[in-house]
């Protein structure tokens, strides 16, 4: 597994550029961390909720049909769709949550764009019986109803954000005040492998048990490695948690599927690492979508998981040094491979997900019987079939 440097630098990339009383809050998080990480009580309970909660290992399923038709490599889907609330955000919620309550903070707050990370945070509240704060922007609280409503059922409570735009960014300013504020009894609980030293090493950290289980059940169903991990990248977590083990395997390659939104000659996408400049957002430096006058483009795609104008630093990092590749989706490719996995496999993927299966659609029949793809499904599309449903003007042929 690749390391960062002491400030949580990979190569140029990450580090921390926040308020000295942030930066305080967030070394001391930092140690706390690294120290409770090599504790076997800690390790010994986080497996044990990963297993009965979660319902983790999730499985590594051979698709047949898909293989045969495609006529090229040998496909494996990573089902991270089965997990309890249906995607990887929970393997990371429940990691950071105990750590929380071993620091004994009482007190988890959250932002959330979408709310598929505010339900995953609000989860985790009521499972360990802790106050539980979502904040979002008022905008997104409009457009993302019924998440919202799951937040509250969960025992959340959802704080409007009416700054600025009202999304995303504004609720992240928003949780850090209130992160500095309260930080001795408060945890600010990040979803995505970003923002400043230490969260995307916690993140890939809590997400990497995917691609260690990928590496035990390929090599009891294939004894080898596979030739190619591929999965879907918004902020980076489900793709760096697949990748992760795998960063010393030179034959192993790795390719993060970014979305494209309506084209990358539109502004209406948010491939950040295909179409981005280095910049600061967030306190961290990667790749993000910029404006000619260096302002934080915003982001768009199909798949509101996604739609995220930076990147993790990690990925940021693989990018320049050619460790990964990272492609393009159009929404378009991707609701093809969402409608095509759910008609051949019997799966119906999340939008975000089917992002990688349109990219194992277009590589699969470039490659030989004897080579294997992993590809993740990162979430079950049961939470996007209204959306299908509204593109499709609800006729299928
Ligand atoms: C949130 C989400 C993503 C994108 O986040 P990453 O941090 O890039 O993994 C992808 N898939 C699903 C199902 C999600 O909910």
């Amino acid at each position: 597994m690749y390391q960062p440097n002491e400030e949580g630098f990979y190569g140029e990339f990450g580090g921390s550029f926040v308020p000295p009383e942030l930066e305080d809050v967030l070394k001391s998080l930092k140690k706390d961390f690294y120290e409770l990480r090599e504790k076997d009580d800690f390790k010994d309970e986080l497996a044990m909720y990963l297993k009965d909660y979660v319902g983790r290992p999730s499985p590594l399923y051979y698709a047949e049909k898909m293989t045969r038709e495609l006529g090229g490599a040998k496909i494996y889907l990573k089902r991270e769709d089965l997990n309890h609330t249906g995607s990887h955000k929970i393997n990371n919620t429940v990691g950071q949550a105990l750590l929380a309550k071993r620091l004994g903070k009482t007190r988890i707050i959250a932002e959330t764009g979408a709310g598929q990370h505010g339900v995953a945070t609000a989860t985790v509240c009521a499972l360990f019986g802790m106050k539980c704060t979502i904040y979002m922007g008022a905008e997104d609280i409009r457009r993302q109803e019924l998440n919202v409503f799951r937040m509250k059922i969960l025992g959340a409570e959802v704080v409007p954000v009416t700054r600025g735009t009202a999304t995303l960014k504004e609720a992240v300013d928003v949780a850090l005040e209130e992160f500095v504020a309260h930080h001795t009894d408060t945890y600010y609980m990040l979803g995505s492998a970003v923002g400043p030293d230490p969260y995307p090493e916690m993140v890939k950290y809590f997400q990497s048990i995917i691609g260690r289980e990928v590496r035990q059940q390929i090599m009891e169903k294939e004894g080898k490695l596979p030739d190619y991990l591929v999965a879907c990248v918004g902020g980076g977590s489900n793709s760096i948690g697949l990748f992760a083990d795998f960063y010393e395997d030179s034959s192993v390659q790795m390719i993060g599927a970014e979305p494209a939104g309506l084209g990358l000659s539109t502004c209406k996408h948010a491939a950040t690492l295909s179409a981005g400049k280095p910049g600061i957002i967030q306190g961290f430096k990667c790749y993000l979508l910029q404006e000619d006058n260096g302002e934080v483009m915003e982001a768009y795609s199909v798949a509101a998981g996604l739609d995220y104008p930076g990147v993790g630093p990690e990925h940021s990092f693989y990018k320049d040094s050619g460790r990964a590749q990272y492609v393009t989706i159009t929404d378009q490719e991707a609701i093809d491979a969402f409608l095509y996995l759910s008609k051949t496999e019997g799966i119906i993927p999340a939008l975000e997900s089917s992002h990688a299966i349109a990219e194992v659609l277009k590589l699969a029949p470039t490659l030989s019987k004897e080579q294997i793809i992993v590809c993740n499904v990162s979430g079950r599309g049961d939470k996007d079939a209204s959306e299908v449903f509204r593109i499709l003007n609800g006729k299928l042929s």
